[in-house]
């Protein structure tokens, strides 16, 4: 703007950024608070009250470091222990290879999928927790967030569902999807005399880990997509 054309919005501009340091509610003062948070933030406002460039690569790098803190706190939280969507869908369900942790963002491999549109937002809703098991829907309709579908006493979480959940209906399906857990059921029972055999839920002597859980859902496999579709709905319909 102060290569304008135009003689009088240069003024303007001069004007207002020289009003930013006395008052906040001027043009001036109010851009330069978005630079608030930024690693450099000093520098950036400074160059911009000066009507100075800033180094604009210097500028993006400490802009994503900004937007990358949500989940830098979430890298030392567990889902369990705190009830956050992002720490879920970071620790849980988000992608390692891009997205949060990587650079850049890149939409989901399973979005291009060719699937029904319903198992794509189904899985996606999974994936968000916009989903209505009681971890989440106990935050809108009140009540607990213990499972109601099974006698675990268990929190209705995503852990619990995919893994835990002894619901005659979660573990039929686990059943008719046996080949996605197979072999990691297989491992957590090695020293358990029913081995041999499918058993379509885990105990609570059993642990998952949150690396597990996320392996598990980052499989790139349609019928994951396409189980993790028929759980949600299980638990759509209450
Ligand atoms: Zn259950």
């Amino acid at each position: 703007m102060l290569d304008s054309n135009s003689e009088t919005l240069r003024r303007v501009l001069k004007a207002d950024l020289h009003l930013a340091s006395f008052d906040s509610s001027c043009w001036s003062a109010q851009v330069s608070n978005v630079f608030n948070g930024l690693q450099s933030s000093a520098m950036f406002k400074q160059k911009m009250l000066r009507a100075t460039q800033a180094p604009m690569q210097e500028f993006i790098c400490d802009l994503r470091f900004r937007h990358l803190k949500v989940w830098r706190e979430a890298d030392f939280s567990c889902p369990r222990a705190v009830n956050k969507k992002a720490v879920t869908y970071h620790k849980w369900c988000g992608s390692s290879g891009s997205g949060p942790r990587g650079s850049p963002f890149s939409i989901p491999s399973y979005l291009y999928k060719d699937l029904d549109k319903h198992v794509l937002r189904n899985f996606s809703r999974f994936k968000l927790r916009a989903h209505h098991l009681r971890v989440e829907s106990c935050k809108w309709h009140g009540g607990s967030s213990i499972c109601d579908k099974c006698e675990c006493g268990e929190v209705q979480d995503e852990e619990h569902v995919l893994f835990f959940c002894k619901c005659v209906e979660v573990c039929e399906l686990r059943m008719r999807y046996r080949d996605l857990f197979e072999g990691m059921f297989k491992t957590l029972r090695v020293f358990a005399p029913s081995s041999s055999g499918f058993i379509p839920f885990l105990t609570c002597h059993h642990s998952i880990t949150d690396f597990e859980i996320n392996a598990f859902l980052n499989q790139d496999s349609y019928r994951l997509l396409k189980f993790v579709s028929d759980l949600v709905s299980i638990f759509d319909t209450g």
